[in-house]
C-alpha cells in the first residue's frame, strides 16, 4: 500500500516539476534573452543617437586642439561613455580619455569602409585594448557629403548584463518558489487521493479475509466515491452469498443430524432385541417369534426412511423426471381407499369417498400422483382417532382438485408453516409417539410443484385438517383447421 502512495507521489511531483520547469524556467529563460536583446539594441538606439549628436558637437571643431579634446572629455562624463575619433585611414586619432592607450591604433577596415560610405556600424565590438566587455557603436564623423572619419562610442556591457543577471535571478526564485508550491501541492493531492485509497484498500483487505459486513465510508463524487460504492455493493453480494451458504451449510448439517438419529432409533432397538436373543434371555418359539417380528418391522421402517431420503434428495436436485400421461385421479382415489380400508377399519374411523362425476383427466405421473395420495391418507389416518376421513375430487378450471379430510387433531397455525420442512414432526409431549419421520409432506410438496401443480391447507386443532391439491387437468392437443 505503502509503495503505491510513493509511486503515485512520485509521478505527480515528476509532472508538476516538469511543468514548473518547462513553464518558469524554460519561458524564463528565453524571456530574458529577449530582454537582453532589447536592452542591447535600445541602448545601441541610444548610443547611435549620442554619437550623432558628437559628431555635430566636434564636425565644425579643430581635431586634436584642447578644445576638442575639453569637449571630449564633457561628452564622455555626460554620456557615460567612452568616446574615440578615427580617421580615414582608420588611424585613432583623438580620444575622450587622457591616458588611452589606443591612440595611433587603427580601427578594423570593414568598419571604416562602412562608415566612409556613410552607415552606421552597431555592433557588439570588440577592440584591442579594451579588457572588460563593451558595446561599441560606430557613426560617421563629418558632414553629409564630407565624412572625415569616424566616432567610436564604448560602454561598459557591465549595466545590461546585470539587469539580465537581475532577471535570471528573479525567473530561478520564480523557480524555487514554484518547485516548493508544487511540491506543497503533490503532496497535499497525494495525500488527499492516496488517504481515501487506504481507507479503501484496508476495507478491502477486511473484506478479502471474510468480514463480508465491512463497508467503506466514503461520499465523494468522484471515481475514488464510485470505487467505494462498487466495494461497497460486491462486499453486501459477498454477504448475501456468504449468509446463504451457512444457512445451506446448517441445512445440510441439520439433516445429516437427523438422519443418523432416525437410523439409530430402529438400530439400537434391535440391537437390543438381537443380545437378548443371542443370551438366551427369550424364552419359547412363540416370544422368539415376537422378537422377530418387532425386528422385521424396524428393518421395513428403516428401508422406508432411506427410500424417503433418496425421494427427497432427488427430488430437490431436480434428479427425478415424471413420466406424465393422462390419468383417472378418481380410480387413484378408489385404489386409495382400497389400501387404507382395513386399517381405518381397526381404527375405527369411517372411510368416505366422494369423487366427481365425468372428471376430465390429470396429467399425472401416476406412480407418483398415488405416492402424494397415500402419504396425505396416512398422515390423516395416522392423526385421525376419531370420526372420518373423506377423499373428494372435483374439476377446477385447468386443474382437477383432489381434497383428503379428516377430523383429526388439527394443526396449530404456527406448525401450518413448518409441516412442510422435512424432518418436521409437531412435537405433542411423550404420550404420543409419533413413528414418522417428517419426510411425508416435504416429499409430497415437491412432487406437486414437480406436476406443476400447488398444494395447500386448512387446519383446525381438535378440529381436523383438510389437504388440497390442485393437479393439472390434461388437455387433448388440438387438430389444426385447415382452410
Ligand atoms: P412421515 O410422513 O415421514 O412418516 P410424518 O407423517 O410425521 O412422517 P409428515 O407427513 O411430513 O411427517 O408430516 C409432518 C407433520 O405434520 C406430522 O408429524 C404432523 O405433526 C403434522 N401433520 C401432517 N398431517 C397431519 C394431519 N392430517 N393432521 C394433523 N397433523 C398432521
Ligand atoms: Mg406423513
Amino acid at each position: 500500500m505503502l509503495g503505491m502512495d510513493k509511486s503515485l507521489f512520485r509521478r505527480l511531483i515528476l509532472s508538476y516539476l516538469l511543468t514548473v520547469l518547462i513553464g518558469i524556467g524554460f519561458v524564463g529563460i528565453l524571456i530574458s534573452y529577449l530582454v537582453k536583446g532589447y536592452i542591447f539594441s535600445t541602448t545601441q538606439e541610444e548610443m547611435v543617437r549620442k554619437g550623432r549628436i558628437v559628431n555635430m558637437t566636434i564636425q565644425d571643431m579643430q581635431i586634436q586642439s584642447e578644445e576638442t579634446e575639453q569637449m571630449l572629455v564633457f561628452l564622455d562624463q555626460s554620456f557615460n561613455t567612452r568616446i574615440w575619433v578615427f580617421d580615414r585611414s582608420g588611424e585613432i586619432i583623438t580620444t575622450s580619455t587622457k591616458d588611452e592607450v589606443s591612440i595611433g591604433k587603427s580601427v578594423a577596415s570593414s568598419i571604416v569602409e562602412r562608415v566612409l560610405q556613410g552607415e552606421d556600424a552597431v555592433n557588439r565590438l570588440e577592440f584591442e585594448g579594451l579588457n572588460e566587455p563593451m558595446l561599441s557603436v560606430v557613426v560617421p564623423w563629418g558632414q553629409e557629403e564630407q565624412v572625415y572619419g569616424g566616432i567610436v562610442l564604448h560602454s561598459p556591457v557591465v549595466g545590461i548584463n546585470r539587469t539580465v543577471m537581475k532577471i535570471r535571478e528573479t525567473i530561478l526564485w520564480a523557480t524555487l518558489f514554484g518547485i516548493f508550491v508544487s511540491t506543497v501541492m503533490v503532496s497535499y493531492l497525494s495525500w488527499s487521493i492516496s488517504r481515501p485509497l487506504r481507507t479503501i484498500d484496508r476495507a478491502a483487505e477486511k473484506i478479502g479475509m471474510g468480514n463480508y459486513d465491512e463497508r467503506i465510508d466514503i461520499k465523494s463524487n468522484d471515481e475514488i466515491g464510485d470505487l467505494a460504492n462498487t466495494i461497497n455493493t460486491m462486499a453486501a453480494k459477498l454477504d448475501r452469498i456468504d449468509q446463504e451458504r451457512k444457512k445451506l451449510d446448517q441445512i445440510r448439517n441439520d439433516f445429516l443430524a437427523n438422519v443418523s438419529h432416525e437410523l439409530r432409533t430402529p438400530l439400537t432397538a434391535m440391537q437390543g432385541f438381537l443380545e437378548a436373543l443371542q443370551d438366551g434371555l427369550i424364552d419359547g418359539e412363540e416370544g422368539r417369534k415376537k422378537y422377530y417380528n418387532v425386528m422385521y418391522k424396524e428393518t421395513l421402517h428403516m428401508n422406508r426412511l432411506v427410500e424417503d431420503i433418496f425421494d427427497l434428495i432427488k427430488l430437490e436436485n431436480k434428479e427425478i423426471s415424471l413420466q406424465p400421461k393422462p390419468v383417472d385421479v378418481n380410480e387413484v382415489i378408489h385404489n386409495t381407499a382400497l389400501i387404507f380400508e382395513q386399517e381405518a377399519e381397526e381404527k375405527g374411523v369411517e372411510l368416505k369417498v366422494d369423487t366427481a362425476d365425468q372428471l376430465p383427466k390429470a396429467y399425472a405421473d401416476p406412480v407418483r400422483l398415488e405416492q402424494i395420495i397415500v402419504n396425505l391418507v396416512k398422515n390423516a389416518l395416522k392423526f385421525t382417532e376419531q370420526g372420518y376421513i373423506s377423499l373428494s375430487t372435483i374439476s377446477e378450471e385447468a386443474f382437477i382438485k383432489i381434497r383428503v379430510k379428516d377430523t383429526g387433531i388439527g394443526i396449530t397455525e404456527a406448525d401450518q408453516e413448518l409441516i412442510w420442512e422435512r424432518f418436521f414432526k409437531v412435537d405433542r409431549g411423550r404420550s404420543k409417539v409419533n413413528k414418522g419421520t417428517g419426510l411425508g409432506l416435504a416429499i409430497v410438496k415437491e412432487l406437486v410443484e414437480l406436476h406443476g401443480g400447488r398444494i395447500a391447507l386448512e387446519s383446525e386443532v381438535d378440529k381436523g385438517t383438510t389437504f388440497t391439491v390442485l393437479i393439472p387437468a390434461y388437455e387433448a392437443p388440438h387438430t389444426e383447421l385447415n382452410g
